[in-house]
């Protein structure tokens, strides 16, 4: 079997999911949260090892990419290799059925990270509630616009205030709320039937 040749190309393809087996590593900070992006239930999103585009069941997590490498490849090397998720660790490009088989499974969410009952965890579920992308995607086929623009609204303005009122950073609140609702939509839309 041949070895792996560490040419950092998997780091520069599709960033890992996080598992359950990583919720040490941001609990612990080792992987910060500005470091994260929250794919959230209903997102239309391009599966690399099916080639072919899903909607998501389930939310993921994952890590951010800046110039579509992992935010953690510095020199074509892994800057957090001990302490890596465990999708790069079961990931090598010539044996892909290891990572196959633990993907989607036993996987991270936002409320495992923030306490259901923190104001952030209300916030984060309100969020949801309002901005839940299967409801919005039926008020875009039925062309009930007012409900569309109150969640666009919402959206926005959760994030204005976090930013004014505590400084957050864009990187952060895409972790904690997903890309912006707006950005999101431009990506459903083509998929609407
Ligand atoms: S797993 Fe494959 S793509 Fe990734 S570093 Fe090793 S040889 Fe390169
Ligand atoms: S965390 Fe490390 S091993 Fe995993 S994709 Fe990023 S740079 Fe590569």
């Amino acid at each position: 079997m041949p070895a792996c040749k560490r040419c950092a190309k998997c780091c520069e393809t599709s960033p890992p999911t996080l598992h359950q087996e990583d919720k040490e590593l941001v609990i612990q900070k080792i992987i910060a949260r500005d470091k994260l992006l929250t794919l959230r239930q209903g997102e239309v999103v391009f599966e690399h090892s099916s080639q072919q585009y899903l909607v998501l069941k389930e939310e993921l997590i994952k890590i951010r990419t800046e110039n579509s490498k992992c935010i953690f490849l510095e020199q074509n090397s892994c800057s957090i290799y001990q302490n890596r998720p465990i999708e790069c660790k079961n990931f090598f490009c010539s044996q892909p059925q290891n990572l196959l088989n633990i993907q989607y499974k036993n996987l991270l969410h936002r409320l495992d990270i923030i306490k259901r009952k923190s104001a952030l965890g209300e916030i984060i579920q309100e969020h949801e509630r309002i901005c839940n992308l299967h409801k919005i995607k039926k008020y875009l086929k039925e062309k009930n616009i007012k409900k569309v623009e109150d969640a666009l609204y919402f959206d926005f303005n959760i994030r204005e205030y976090l930013k004014n009122k505590l400084e957050l950073k864009d990187s952060i609140l895409n972790f904690y709320f997903g890309r912006p609702l707006e950005k999101v939509l431009d990506l459903i839309k083509p998929f609407l039937r």
